[in-house]
Formats: C-alpha cells, sequence, structure tokens
C-alpha cells in the first residue's frame, strides 16, 4: 500500500507520526510519508492512521 499526506489539510497534530512512526514523520509541522510503498510489518497502523486523522489529511492509494 501506498498512503499520501494532503499538505493543505494537514494541521500538523502529530497524531499519526506518534502512533505509526515507521511511516509518519512531523517536519516543519507538516506530516510526511517517509517510506514509499509502506511496508507490510507497517501497513495496519498506517491504516488507522489514515481512519484516525482528525481532518482526514491521510489517503491511502
Ligand atoms: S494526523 Fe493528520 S493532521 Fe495530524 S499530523 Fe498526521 S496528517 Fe497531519
Amino acid at each position: 500500500m501506498k498512503v499520501k499526506i494532503d499538505a493543505d489539510v494537514c494541521t500538523g497534530c502529530g497524531l499519526c507520526a506518534d502512533n505509526c512512526p515507521d511511516v509518519f514523520v512531523l517536519e516543519n509541522d507538516l506530516a510526511k510519508v517517509k517510506v514509499d510503498p509502506v511496508p507490510a510489518s507497517a501497513e495496519e497502523c498506517a491504516r488507522q492512521a489514515v481512519q484516525d486523522c482528525p481532518v482526514s489529511a491521510i489517503s491511502e492509494e
């Protein structure tokens, strides 16, 4: 799987990076995806991050 972050929507709350640090990192107060594609071992937390993002800035591709 791949995940993408809409930088225009992300508020930099840090939730995704806290809960799934193998996939997301905060840089300059915006979340970034640091692995592409997401390794199988991190897919579960990446999918959870898609659901948990308070502004729906993360999408699965
Ligand atoms: S959870 Fe959503 S709003 Fe918060 S840092 Fe991650 S992508 Fe941005």
